[in-house]
């Protein structure tokens, strides 16, 4: 028998969360952002769920070619456009459009060689400082771009950097707004954290819901996934495979950092950090037994941890232990709780699980 990790990939999850996105910004259409695999979650695995998006966003060359090999026929984007040159043979080849967010990119398109114009997204600066052209090398940029005979439509294109915090949006709109002023072609700016927070202010041709679809909150902890009405995409699931009883003054794990102050039974759980649970997880973390919730104690191994069974008392050997998602008894446990103890968000939970994980699809 395998060891008895799973992932399960929720469709129906996922198909609402979409759903969840077009409500929120019914005016625009949407990227269904499926970068690094679908944030974990397998493209071929979510790629039905999503077929109702009106594109597919990533940056990942292979991705984009693994979406068109699934027959997507639709817009697909290169969230950081080219990295070289043959890139755009690609993107000629299968009709993605891409990003272009500095000269180099420009540079690249201008020696490219193509019978049909590209459609091109001109990425701004607005504040994040990672990529875009800074606000007053914007219009220079698009100028340029435009007189290229590789070039087709041109749509201008933002990332805010704190649309899921207490700065907001409203500089770095402002930014976008002056620096695009009077300049013909699309427009994307939100992002999941935009979309529902500031759906009224960034209404615009497009928008790029990522998490959100997997069914995290990107506000988190100040609104959660049910305030949002999201629904896990993923549940990461296991059993016990052992248990202890433990008298006052016993304690668990490398390091023995958990001490028994009362007669308790652990159970032992096969997932470890070797299965993308974080090692941060220390005791505390809440994680469900049969779907009641309880938490882990001691430290995170490679391949297994230990949970308090106190709340479970008829647990043992086999119990269905759930670290995110959702349990068989309909219980929730957030992601988004897991990786506020571990000191991290969801994102980087639901991307981590390691490839030894065994993945349904349900
Ligand atoms: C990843 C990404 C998104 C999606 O962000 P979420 O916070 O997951 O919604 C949107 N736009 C760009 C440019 C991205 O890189």
């Amino acid at each position: 028998m395998p060891r008895p990790i799973l992932a399960t990939i929720h469709t129906d999850s996922l198909r609402h969360n979409l759903d969840r996105a077009r409500r929120a910004a019914v005016e625009s259409r949407v990227w269904a952002v499926v970068k690094a695999n679908a944030y974990g979650h397998g493209i071929e695995n979510v790629f039905e769920s999503f077929r109702a998006a009106d594109g597919f966003a990533l940056l990942d060359l292979d991705e984009a070619q693994r979406v068109r090999a699934l027959g997507w026929r639709g817009p697909v984007l290169l969230l950081e456009g080219v990295f070289e040159p043959r890139d755009l043979e690609l993107c000629s080849r299968l009709d993605l459009w891409h990003t272009v967010h500095c000269d180099a990119q420009i540079d690249m398109l201008a020696a490219h060689k193509t019978q049909v114009p590209h459609r091109v997204f001109l990425k701004l600066n607005s504040g994040m400082n990672r990529l875009g052209f800074a606000p007053e090398r914007y219009r220079a940029a698009w100028t340029r771009l435009n007189a290229l005979p590789q070039v087709d439509e041109i749509s201008l294109v933002t990332h805010f950097s704190d649309a899921d915090g207490p700065r907001g949006i409203e500089s770095s709109l402002a930014v976008f707004e002056r620096a695009t002023q009077d300049l013909p072609g699309e427009r994307s700016l939100a992002n999941s954290a935009a979309t529902l927070r500031h759906a009224s202010q960034t209404r615009a041709d497009w928008v790029r819901p990522g998490i959100l679809l997997y069914g995290s909150a990107p506000d988190f902890p100040e609104h959660d996934a049910a305030h949002w009405q999201l629904q896990p995409g993923m549940t990461l699931a296991t059993r016990i495979i052992g248990t202890q009883a433990l008298k006052p003054g016993d304690t668990v794990g490398y390091g023995s950092n958990f001490t028994a102050d009362a007669p308790m039974r652990i159970g032992v759980a096969a997932v470890g950090y070797a299965d993308g649970y974080p090692r941060h997880c220390d005791t505390g973390t809440p994680v469900l037994v049969d779907g009641v919730r309880t938490r882990t104690v001691g430290r995170v191994s490679m391949d297994m941890i230990t949970v308090d069974l106190t709340p479970v008392p008829a647990a043992g050997f086999g119990s269905e232990v759930t670290l995110w998602g959702k349990a068989s008894n309909g219980a929730l446990l957030p992601i988004d709780e897991v990786a506020q103890a571990a000191g991290t968000v969801g994102y980087e939970l639901m991307c981590a699980v390691a490839r030894r994980v065994p993945v349904a699809v349900d």
